[in-house]
């Protein structure tokens, strides 16, 4: 009988549990993909997301055809059509490789039982996790709820680096089902805003081990200097390819100490370590959404659901500049461009744009958080979640509330050249580097008239952050 193998974000054939377990049996495996975006809801994925998703649907497709084998696409809600599926092919047993956001452990939990009542076997996986959220917790049995012990736990346990082989061929079965054109799935954007995307990424499994290869050759041995650059080539492009699974973080544990093991030296080790410890980092992002499912809508600090937001009718002008990169300030402009342009941001600068929005700008994380969801190709909730609510201070091992960046001082450190600011915002490209991160201290005449004055007064903005962080202590 054959076996469905309903894939789901692990779009890779190597380190897919769930395919090396259906090879093990010997019988005929037939991949499955359904497109089912509102039982996402409502975090169905974002414009961004899609145009990844089509694209790594296509270079899945190939890649199963080179082994023999094909993905069958389907769209319509995932049980009913999985159903249809078994009665069609006559398969006995269903296999997946987990996924964690609060919705979707709901549906799956529901399919599986589904399945089992009418006598087929299912059975899910492990490929996204070095640790499944609920096999950590604290001496007292509990969540974690700060970064380091958490890590140390996982380091303590041995941080796997186990991964199964990548098949040459898959055992097709006798007669294919029909499948839906990945074209049916609308994933694409109608008008083409997608070429600055197109032109530095490549969705997919080779696309993956590429970028993997590229960082591994060069910048991972500086990663713990350069990674706070954005300016710089610094880091590793991995996190689309995470979300999509293309590739697995155990995969990327096991570079790491295929690294070591070559005996790089001690800055390069404590490079590798520094990259190890933010694969650690999305893993903390997976246990907190796992154990506090609220938390992509609710801060996780009660203290914050009551907030002295701004009203939206008189920030929705700000916000909109904010979204475009004209905000007038010129790292957070770079960084909403960058965004906007190839659907990804350095990390820092997403810290650093995210306080202006939160703090100085006052407008509720949640609303940072749904464009970031629309516009990222690597668009996570858990890490999304974990990025917004540490940024507005309200999450687990958040910055302090009254931690709020400066951006002209964040530039002068992590771009002091203007390299960054330059490539993104580039009618600021002749202005001298000592007006480059404040246009606004410029002598009348330099900054040229495109570029907007600053929407927000840097200092003011954060006293009246910081009184009304005083006002919500004075209440709770
Ligand atoms: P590298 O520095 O090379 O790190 C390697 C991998 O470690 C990343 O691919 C990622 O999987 C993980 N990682 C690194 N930093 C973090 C972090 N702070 N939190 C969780 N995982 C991390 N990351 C997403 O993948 N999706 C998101 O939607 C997302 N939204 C964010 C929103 C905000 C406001 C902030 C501040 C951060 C957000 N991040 C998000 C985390 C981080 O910015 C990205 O993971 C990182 O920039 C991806 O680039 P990279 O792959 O080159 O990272």
């Amino acid at each position: 009988k054959p076996i469905l193998l309903w894939l789901r974000r692990d779009l890779r054939l190597a380190d897919n549990p769930a395919l090396a377990h259906a090879l093990r049996t010997g019988q005929p495996v037939i991949p499955v993909y359904i497109h089912a975006p509102e039982e996402e809801a409502p975090w169905s994925p974002g414009a961004a997301s899609r145009w990844w998703l089509h694209h790594s649907l296509a270079a899945f497709s190939r890649a199963l055809e080179a082994a023999g084998s094909r993905l069958i696409l389907r769209r319509g809600a995932s049980l009913e059509t999985l159903l249809r599926l078994v009665d069609e092919t006559g398969a006995g047993q269903v296999l997946w490789n987990r996924v964690y956001e609060p919705a979707l452990i709901e549906r799956d939990r529901r399919i599986k039982a589904a399945l089992k009542d009418r006598g087929l076997a299912a059975e899910s996986f492990n490929s996204a996790l070095l640790f499944e959220p609920w096999t950590v917790s604290n001496k007292s049995g509990e969540p974690y709820r700060v970064f380091t012990p958490f890590w140390k736990a996982c380091c303590a346990t041995g941080l796997p680096d186990d991964v199964e082989t990548t098949p040459e061929s898959i055992t097709a079965p006798t007669c294919w089902p029909d499948g839906d054109h990945l074209e049916f799935f609308d994933l694409l954007p109608r008008i083409p805003w997608d070429q600055g995307m197109a032109a530095c990424w490549q969705p997919g499994e080779d696309g993956a081990h590429r970028a993997l290869e590229h960082f591994l050759a060069g910048a991972v041995l500086t990663y713990k200097t350069d990674r706070d650059l954005p300016g710089q080539p610094g880091t590793s492009r991995m996190s689309p390819h995470l979300h999509f699974g293309e590739i697995g973080p155990r995969q990327l544990i096991r570079a790491c100490r295929r690294l070591q093991a070559q005996g790089a030296g001690a800055a390069a080790g404590a490079s590798l370590e520094a990259f190890m410890r933010e694969i650690g980092w999305r893993e903390f992002a997976f246990h907190l959404l796992f154990h506090f499912p609220h938390t992509p809508e609710q801060p996780l600090d009660e203290r914050f659901a009551d907030f002295p937001w701004r009203d939206a009718r008189d920030y929705a002008a700000d916000l909109e500049a904010w979204r475009r990169g004209r905000t007038g300030i010129p790292l957070v402009d770079a960084g909403m461009r960058e965004l906007w342009h190839t659907g990804w941001m350095h990390n820092r600068v997403r810290m650093i744009v995210a306080s202006l929005l939160v703090k100085n700008l006052r407008i509720p994380w949640q609303t940072g958080a749904r464009w970031f969801w629309d516009t990222l190709v690597d668009a996570d909730l858990a890490s999304n979640t974990l990025g917004w609510q540490w940024t507005a201070g309200c999450g687990a091992d958040a910055a302090p509330y009254f931690r709020v960046f400066n951006p002209v001082l964040q530039g002068e450190r992590f771009d002091g050249r203007g390299e960054y600011i330059r490539r993104w915002v580039p009618e600021l490209k002749p202005l001298p580097d000592r007006y480059l991160q404040a246009p606004w201290t410029a002598p009348a005449g330099l900054v040229p008239r495109e570029y907007p004055r600053p929407r927000v007064d840097l200092g003011e903005s954060r006293k009246a952050a910081l009184a009304a962080w005083e006002q919500l202590k004075g209440a709770s």
